[in-house]
């Protein structure tokens, strides 16, 4: 297993302080040796390590979890159509995050990291804040100043050091990397162990839906670490012939913050340049519109680092980028709602990106909507 950065190549021991290439400042991507030949499962543990062979190596005493992993599929009422929702709000946090993070955080354990920065919306921070707790390990959180209230409080209430920044969620990266050259830099947008936890709902998907794939993932995207994660361990699995085939998989933003849909119609991946046009934020005048302008704020990134692999996966797949309005969102919201389904105005996104797909997708598909994080913890969608 090694480190290797996804532009230039070069590689890095696991260990490595760095969290993207010194040589040409890409991206870091995880390299293993072995090649999956069969899905062991442990039966008797019902969290991610249930998929221990699959993950990076560790030993027991290294491991740090919540339990984290064994979420259910439910079947949501969508326009006349059954679909699967997959329940990742039930996480110990009460966001997928946490598979990344056991994960990450199991890591760094074992290399005698004692403290690490990240900078999150607040759902990655509530989970790093917590597993660094059960680690007894320290965590330097910097959020935007408008992330949602309970967020914020969940965090500080797990015991991290947590500073507020005025501005877009790009102005609190930023911070923590300025933080991050004299602390470890666990973002689970560039560490890519991280993005290994979060393979795991796919393999208990695979165990779920007894060994198939389904023919379709609607997911919400930001970052688009679902639909990096669902496409790498489904190609996995495809290589050592345990699926059939890798799922379609689309991508759901919302229309005020959509880089990724913009460069999904400039077809971006195949010119190799995401306009940046949309990314740009004004400090003199708009902050305030621009701080806040989608109630889906866990998508709310208008400079994905990973936007080529996210359109070139998509693209492979035969999937597809659409945006949703903030009317159609809060419809969502409260339509989940009615069925009994509390999850954030963030999850419901994918929700309302499934209708609008609905007539480009079999009704006789197996469908997946992962539902991200859970309502008790944002702020209210209307
Ligand atoms: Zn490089």
């Amino acid at each position: 297993m090694e480190i290797r950065c996804s532009c230039c190549g070069k590689t890095y021991p696991v260990e490595t302080r760095a969290w993207r290439c010194s040589q040409c400042e890409g991206l870091f991507e995880l390299k293993t040796v072995s090649q999956l030949k069969h899905l062991r499962i442990d039966r008797k543990n019902f969290s991610v390590w249930r998929y221990r062979s699959m993950l990076p190596s560790l030993k027991e005493q290294h491991i740090v979890s919540l339990g984290e992993g064994w979420t259910p599929l439910v079947t949501l009422h969508i326009g006349g159509r059954a679909i699967h929702g997959k329940l990742e709000y039930l996480s110990p946090t009460g966001s997928f995050k946490d598979r990344g993070t056991t994960v990450m955080i199991s890591l760094l354990k074992k290399f005698g990291i004692e403290a690490v920065v990240e900078d999150s919306s607040g759902n990655a921070a509530a989970s790093l804040a917590a597993y660094c707790a059960r680690a007894q390990m320290r965590a330097m959180i910097f959020a935007p100043a408008h992330a949602s209230p309970a967020k914020l409080a969940q965090i500080r209430m797990l015991g991290a050091r947590l500073s507020l920044i005025v501005g877009p969620r790009e102005f609190a990266a930023r911070a923590a990397e300025e933080a991050a050259q004299k602390n470890y830099y666990a973002s689970h947008v560039y560490n890519p162990f991280w993005l290994e936890g979060v393979k795991t709902y796919v393999y208990k998907m695979w165990e779920q839906f007894d060994r198939r794939a389904p023919d379709a993932i609607i997911a919400p995207a930001g970052h688009g670490s679902l639909i990096r994660a669902a496409y790498k361990a489904y190609a996995e699995l495809l290589a050592a012939r345990l699926v059939k085939k890798i799922p379609r998989l689309f991508a759901v933003q919302a229309e005020t913050v959509s880089p990724l849909y913009r460069g999904w119609v400039e077809r971006a991946d195949e010119r190799g340049e995401l306009q940046r046009a949309n990314q740009a934020y004004s400090l003199s005048g708009s902050l305030k519109v621009r701080t806040r302008s989608t109630i889906a704020e866990g998508i709310a990134v208008w400079q994905p680092p990973h936007w080529h692999s996210i359109l070139s996966i998509i693209r492979s797949t035969k999937g597809a980028v659409v945006t949703v309005s903030e009317e159609e969102t809060v419809q969502a919201h409260r339509q989940m709602a009615r069925q009994g389904i509390y999850i954030e105005p963030t999850s419901a996104t994918a929700i309302a990106g499934f209708k609008k797909l609905s007539s480009d997708i079999n009704p006789r598909a197996l469908v997946v909507l992962p539902l991200t994080g859970s309502g008790l913890k944002s702020s209210p969608a209307s």
